[in-house]
């Protein structure tokens, strides 16, 4: 069967620009792609790329949707290469997405991003009004010392029973990672420090793992897990604890769920900020491969309202 393909690019804005160790995030560009069939059912699929995260970037998905024919065939649609797996997502969920009927309930909880530095002292209150009782706030941007002065604010003010969970974006020196685990350990039970996420960057797995053995605080990879290949070899090389996984970036829908179903990991799905197309074909796959007893990373509405 052929189907008839058509790729649009859009830019959102943030409304607060989001501040991570890499700097400044302030608009997310991506591309929709649409497929439509002989009986003229609709398929759309996002492609949302992270290249500082190690997906391709926006230029490589676009340089690749752009020389595409505007017929495919289902091999075609299928065969992109594993070196885009933000196109490989945006394709197969696109091609999915013209055999679904519709989307079931979403049950599973949120966890909401707070704003980076001491900005989480003030915004807070707003997500636990919204119902989040899991936070996830972003270290390794300023000096460990005042993180760690406004996280013993921030452990203090929270509603008993939050969750938090620190995201270091791989950017702690390993004594930084031991006294942010150390402090963790220290916790009140009333808050609880859930995991933290990539004290240390991808090279550094070894050390990772040796770390996630030191203490009581559970570590989550992240950037160590991005694509699919990734996620495969960290698996295979022992790791025990969180795999974050952002569909998004991961490579083909399919391959992803059948990794899922065949290996008990403790998988928390997280959002790279798509749009609603791609939320949606995201949540699903959350929905049924996720840790049912963690929140999704997908409490970022309040950061990229998408009409
Ligand atoms: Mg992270």
């Amino acid at each position: 069967m052929q189907y008839s393909y058509q790729c649009q690019t859009y830019e959102h804005s943030f409304s607060h620009p989001l501040t991570t160790r890499y700097g400044t995030w302030s608009v997310r560009q991506g591309l929709i792609i649409t497929l439509v069939d002989e009986h003229n059912t609709v398929g759309q699929g996002e492609i949302a790329p992270l290249d500082w995260f190690g997906s391709e970037s926006w230029q490589q998905a676009w340089d690749y949707c752009q020389h595409l024919p505007s017929q495919l065939t289902s091999t075609e649609i299928l065969s992109v290469p594993d070196h885009l797996p933000a196109c490989q997502f945006g394709f197969g969920s696109a091609w999915a997405a013209l055999g679904a009927s519709s989307s079931p309930a979403l049950t599973l909880p949120m966890c909401g991003l707070l704003p980076t530095g001491a900005s989480a002292l003030s915004a807070y209150p707003a997500l636990e009004q919204q119902g989040y009782r899991a936070l996830k706030w972003k270290i390794g941007v300023d000096t460990p010392a005042r993180e760690q002065a406004i996280f013993r604010d921030l452990m203090a003010v929270l509603t008993p029973g939050t969750r938090l969970r620190l995201d270091a974006n791989g950017g702690l020196s390993y004594a930084a990672a031991c006294q942010w685990l150390d402090l963790c350990d220290q916790a009140s039970a009333d808050v609880t420090v859930e995991y933290l996420e990539q004290p240390l960057p991808p090279s550094e797995f070894t050390t990772l793992v040796a770390l996630s053995q030191l203490y009581q605080t559970p570590l989550a990879l992240d950037e160590s897990v991005a694509t699919l290949a990734q996620l495969q070899a960290c698996y295979q090389q022992g790791w025990s604890g969180i795999f974050i996984i952002k569909p998004a970036i991961c490579g083909y829908p399919n391959d992803l769920r059948q990794f899922c179903q065949t290996h008990a990991i403790d998988a928390v799905f997280s959002s790279v900020f798509e749009s609603k197309v791609g939320r949606r074909a995201c949540l699903q796959l959350a929905e049924e491969l996720s840790n049912p007893h963690r929140a999704i990373g997908f409490g970022v509405n309040h950061w990229l309202p998408v009409p």
